[in-house]
């Protein structure tokens, strides 16, 4: 009996020093693609969130878009105006304007809006092409646009590809113009002229960024000569279509994006070519993320912004003060003349938050510019950025995202890149300036920046998932 005790005693000594070790193991493994974890089950829902993701994306190709296209789908879904006289009763839904190129999202919590929110943020513009104020020139009996440059391009990426003309044409009498013209398979596109391999010779020195210049990427608008030249059918048509003179396109905002649509890639579908996924697909789980939660504890807020490609300028960007008054506002609508600003930086101390961005993920063609332990693989779920340097969400903050993501089943990974070899700016700097608790983190993607960057379906669903966790938990 008591031989057969001391037996059992070190099986189960044996047994559990076993486990440990696996346990171990199991962190110190490669890691593994989360596509050998999904059950069927959850590889259709990623699935569908794919289809649903490209749907929208098709449809939200600069931040204009993306907050129409928003505003239509969350109405749908029982989101109101906020107003000042909305009431903030536990689960009601929100969402409010920013000047047609922001919007925030509310769904209110039970617990006092003085306790603090729950904060998603991303930013939903993304480089491309813009007209100049005054763009209509004709040169050689073509017609051309003017153009700067939104965020950081290569250059010579965006020639010879299909683009699609969107924006608005804002007129001295307050009305609007609406511009989309591209995307439908039977618009015309435009298109910036390449030089042919037969005549380019003087120009094969230039490297990198200036093989082709800022001031090169002058789309092509239009070939046959009216009475009074080429430019004549430009402005012809912008009367007719808009009622819009060549003065109307300076109170303008127009943009020249790819105009192609969202494609699968590869035999398997497993990846998907989309423009603009920096950072609208952040953007886009923010939205769904926040559709899905019921009635949170805390009150949440997707924030999406504008011009974070820039600097986060303006007052649609992050560094305006637009959250925090939004926050103001809300607590004042809950509180009436108890409101307080030492209330409100109470809320904002109180507040947790989560910046969502993109990475550059471990490239098959140049994996050595990465240091591989520490970087984001696409396939792997979000990845958290440890940039270093004060950049770090602090680490309490980041063990409880941790659990967050742990408890629910979302897989992470790090994001750091080489010392001293990479950057990127997100707007989660914007939200620690106002007292938040932040932390920045993202999916990987392929070719950031560029017409057509790449993703990994099951990270687009996990960064659903996260955010939705966040907002619940
Ligand atoms: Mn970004
Ligand atoms: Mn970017």
């Amino acid at each position: 009996m008591y031989k057969f005790s001391l037996l059992a005693v070190a099986l189960i000594l044996c047994t559990s020093s076993t486990l440990a070790i696996a346990q171990e193991s199991e962190e110190d493994e490669k890691p593994q693609s989360s596509w050998l974890k999904l059950s069927a089950s959850e590889k259709e829902d990623v699935e569908q969130y794919a289809t649903d993701y490209k749907q929208f994306m098709e449809s939200a190709k600069t931040e204009l878009q993306f907050v129409a296209e928003t505003i239509r789908r969350v109405e749908a879904a029982g989101f109101e105006p906020l107003t000042d006289t909305s009431t903030l009763t536990p689960g009601a839904r929100f969402y409010d304007n920013n000047r047609d190129r922001a919007i925030a999202l509310i769904v209110v919590g039970t617990d006092d809006l003085q306790n603090g929110f729950r904060v998603t943020g991303a930013h939903i513009d993304s480089p491309r092409i813009e007209l100049k104020g005054r763009a209509l020139y004709d040169k050689e009996d073509f017609a051309l646009f003017q153009t700067n440059y939104h965020g950081g391009i290569k250059n010579y990426q965006w020639t010879s590809i299909p683009l699609a003309l969107v924006g608005r044409i804002d007129k001295k009498d307050g009305s609007t113009e609406i511009i989309s013209i591209g995307n439908d398979p039977g618009d015309p596109i435009f298109i910036i002229p390449e030089l042919s391999p037969h005549v380019d010779g003087d120009l094969r020195d230039r490297t990198n960024r200036d093989v082709i210049a800022a001031e090169e990427l002058d789309p092509i608008v239009g070939h046959i000569p009216g009475e009074d030249g080429v430019k004549q059918i430009v402005i012809d048509y912008l009367q007719s279509a808009y009622g819009a003179t060549l003065d109307d396109l300076v109170s303008a905002e127009l943009s020249l994006v790819p105009a192609y649509p969202p494609r699968d890639v590869g035999f398997d579908r497993g990846l998907m070519a989309i423009y603009g996924q920096d950072d609208r697909v952040s953007g886009y789980a923010a939205v769904r993320a926040i559709m899905d939660v019921d009635t949170p504890a805390q009150t949440a807020i997707a924030y999406l912004v504008d011009n974070e490609e820039v600097g986060n300028v303006n007052n649609t960007g992050a560094s305006s003060t637009y959250l925090v008054d939004l926050m103001g506002r809300l607590l004042y609508a809950q509180l009436g003349d108890d409101y307080n600003e030492h209330l409100l930086r109470r809320a904002r101390r109180a507040t947790k938050a989560i910046s969502s961005d993109v990475n550059p993920g471990i490239n098959p063609i140049w994996p050595s510019v990465w240091e591989s332990g520490n970087a984001p693989r696409l396939g792997h779920g979000v990845n958290f950025k440890l940039y270093g340097r004060g950049f770090n969400a602090n680490s309490e903050y980041t063990a409880w995202i941790r659990n967050v993501l742990d408890e629910v089943g979302v897989p992470w990974q790090v994001a750091t890149y080489k010392v001293g070899k990479g950057g990127g700016g997100t707007i989660g700097g914007e939200l620690s300036d106002d007292n938040m608790e932040v932390i920045d983190f993202g999916i990987p993607l392929l070719s950031i920046h560029t017409p057509y960057s790449i993703s990994s379906k099951v990270d687009v669903y996990w960064l659903y998932r996260a955010l939705h966790a966040f907002y619940v938990k």
